[in-house]
């Protein structure tokens, strides 16, 4: 299904190959600040969620199994491009190779040197045999990374014979080892890459009906293109979450003080009419539950979508917009849902998305695809994460591909 080819036609037998994955995982754990530098200042920071570094853990395998000499580069992040790891040791990817380690059951070696400026990373490497693995540090600590420069692509490239892309999360960047390191090696999708590309564009092009999306978050504007393409291809979207408030006002109802972004009033009342037009249903919430202020502590009511007072805000979907949703996402075959129904980080603002996630979780007959950072968070914190078909690991990628947008990380691996 999708047009890139696949590792899996690559010969890696003995080659270097170069994987982009996705290790942009959160860390806790105490920081120590004794100055040492490199992997000893980021001694007891651990991987709090290792799902990407699962997630990559197919791939990584089969390079493995093929005798191949793998070679990780990843971001974490948002480092300062330039400054030495040294001096950045909460954004080193130590913790990281650690996890990677211990699921892999391999020793993978972190290589802290600069590979522009110095001879140990490409020493590293010729030293290494087939099956071994290690990592590059951080890619985002040179600036050639996010700017694309062609030249760091190159000495990239160089360090290797073949490059693999299995970051999906950051496909949507063209950074030079998302995009511009492919102008110089053969080039080939990842298992978790080519999954979640074949996942999103099976769903969009022939899902099972009734197809429901559920689209909800902060912003209307970080995700208009999104709501735009799904009137084209679902039977009915519903909406929540901050966003609904600008809808809510497209329709001449007063918001009190919930989130509206005034320059999408107008966009949200073309989005109406176009739904009206291609009988899309799209539902809003018809109740809220709306704050006196944003704080858990915060005096709360219920009201009807009309009724919002002047001097209140909206921060969930209220009890009647619960059953109404819940009811239309128990009939569907095919559900996408992205965007939490509201604050649900605060407990008394938690109920809609709560519900929302119990119905897709219960909806065994679907196909439940799932995408955002803040909806897998709230998916997780229900402990419903194993009742869905498939999470997507790329919030931002995800929703470019459902928009339709071209990702620099697919387009380089020679799209057709
Ligand atoms: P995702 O990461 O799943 O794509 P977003 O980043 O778009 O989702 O939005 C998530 C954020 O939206 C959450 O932090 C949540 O608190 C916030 N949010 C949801 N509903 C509201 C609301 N009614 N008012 C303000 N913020 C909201
Ligand atoms: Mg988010």
């Amino acid at each position: 299904m999708t047009p890139q080819k696949s590792v899996t036609e690559a010969d890696v037998g003995g080659k270097r190959v170069l994987v982009r994955v996705d290790f942009n995982v959160p860390l806790s754990g105490a920081h120590s600040t004794d100055g040492v530098g490199g992997s000893d200042s980021t001694r007891g920071a651990v991987v709090t969620d290792d799902t990407r570094i699962r997630a990559a853990l197919p791939t990584i395998r089969h390079l493995v199994e093929h005798g191949a000499r793998v070679i990780l580069v990843s971001h974490l992040g948002r480092p300062i491009a330039g400054e030495r790891g040294a001096a950045q040791p909460e954004f080193s990817l130590s913790p990281a190779c650690r996890a990677l380690e211990a699921l892999l059951g391999r020793e993978v070696k972190l290589l802290e040197g600069n590979l522009e400026h110095e001879a140990s990373v490409r020493e590293a490497i010729e030293a290494m045999s087939d099956g071994d693995v290690v990592m590059l540090e951080n890619i985002r600590f040179y600036p050639g990374e996010k700017n694309n420069d062609p030249e760091f692509a190159r000495a990239l490239a160089s360090l290797a014979d073949l490059y693999v892309n299995d970051a999906f999360g950051t496909a949507h960047r063209a950074h030079a080892s998302t995009a511009g390191v492919a102008e110089f090696l053969p080039a080939y999708a990842g298992l978790l890459l080519a999954r979640e590309v074949d996942t999103l564009v099976t769903m969009l092009r022939d899902a099972p009906t009734p197809f429901i999306a559920i689209l909800g978050g902060s912003k209307v504007s970080d995700k208009f293109g999104v709501i735009e393409r799904l009137i084209d291809v679902v039977d009915t979207l519903l909406i929540g979450g901050g966003m609904a408030f600008t809808f809510v006002a497209a329709k001449g109802y007063d918001v009190g003080t919930s989130l509206v972004e005034p320059d999408w009033v107008e966009p949200a009342t073309r989005m109406l009419e176009k739904a009206a037009q291609k009988d899309c249903e799209l539902l809003l919430p018809v109740d809220y539950v709306v704050a006196d202020r944003f704080a858990e502590d915060a005096a709360t009511r219920i009201v009807a979508a009309e009724e919002i007072p002047v001097d209140m805000m909206g921060l969930d979907i209220g009890p009647a917009s619960c059953e109404l949703f819940a009811a239309k996402i128990a009939e569907a075959q095919t559900i996408f849902w992205n965007g939490p129904m509201g604050v649900f980080e605060m407990a008394p603002f938690e109920a809609g998305t709560k519900a929302v996630a119990v119905a897709v979780a219960a909806n065994d007959e679907a196909t439940s695809v799932i995408g955002g950072g803040d909806s897998v968070a709230a998916l997780k914190k229900f402990g419903l994460e194993e009742q869905v078909t498939f999470i997507s690991t790329g919030g931002g990628a995800a929703m470019k591909l459902v928009e339709g947008a071209a990702l620099p990380g697919l387009s380089a691996l020679g799209e057709v």
